[in-house]
């Protein structure tokens, strides 16, 4: 286990009207009183209808839940039809905001330079963007998953500084784990989680490199979160389908007991 703050992130993906999201929100501040949380922090990425929902929620629970959203415009403003901007997030009190996201790179054909747009908008609004990436199952059959999974990363991180670099995230999802309900092994989770702080590191030295949180995601549940951060270079989780119901997502925030 690493000595970097755990960060357990639920992306809701297409999940939950406004009404539901608030349910599952005040339900999971609930959940929470049974963690340290302290210890880990737990963030929620509902769709852009719910943020605001979200907001009043959290503010008003005092609750210890961060929140952001699955995807940012790569531009600050104007004639974008159906775009959503990092400054609009950031005025919502977002934090975090998922980048380049496997089902955003597959189904809306968003490439590296598109991501790496999206990373620097994040970073424009002062959100924290969480960098999503991972290959897919030919990639691994063919032992040329860090290979892969290496190359999105350094397409994603081009041109930040060091101070950028620091701060962000970065979400190992082998996209054959996500929503499928096989996860990694903790071995496999390992492999290419260290392998991205490696990269860091030759990128941006040492500081940088073990500053970063880099989390494990595809098909994590309470049953199988302690394994996986028992590993050295696995600082958390990103948490799809079980962030939906709050009291297994809070028992994934309190995997450390
Ligand atoms: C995800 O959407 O990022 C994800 C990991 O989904 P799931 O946990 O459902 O596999």
């Amino acid at each position: 286990m690493s000595t970097r703050t755990p960060l357990m992130a639920g992306n809701w993906k297409m999940n939950l009207d406004w009404k539901q999201g608030l349910a599952l929100v005040e339900e999971l501040g609930e959940q929470l009183k049974d963690v340290d949380t302290s210890k880990v922090e737990t963030v929620v990425l509902p769709p852009f209808v719910d943020i605001r929902t979200v907001q009043t929620a959290v503010e008003a629970g005092k609750l210890p839940i961060a929140y952001g959203a699955q995807d940012i415009s790569e531009h600050e403003s104007g004639a974008y039809t159906g775009e959503v901007s990092g400054p609009m997030l950031s005025a919502l009190g977002c934090t975090y905001v998922a980048v380049g996201h496997s089902e955003r790179r597959q189904y809306h054909g968003e490439t590296e330079q598109i991501t790496n747009n999206k990373v620097k908008a994040a970073f424009a609004a002062g959100l924290t963007p969480i960098l999503c990436v991972g290959e897919p199952l030919e990639e691994r059959k063919a032992g040329k998953h860090v290979e892969y999974t290496l190359a999105q990363l350094e397409g994603g991180i081009e041109g930040l500084d060091v101070e950028q670099a620091k701060q962000i995230v970065i979400a190992y999802e082998p996209v054959w784990a996500i929503g499928t309900g096989e996860v990694a092994t903790p071995d496999d989770a390992q492999e290419v989680c260290a392998a991205i702080r490696e990269a860091l590191q030759a990128i941006y030295g040492a500081e940088v490199a073990g500053a970063v949180r880099v989390l494990y995601g595809g098909s994590v549940k309470s049953a199988n979160v302690a394994e996986l951060m028992e590993k050295q270079d696995v600082d958390g989780a990103l948490v799809g389908g079980a962030s939906l119901k709050a009291e297994e997502f809070a028992k994934i925030a309190g995997f450390q007991g």
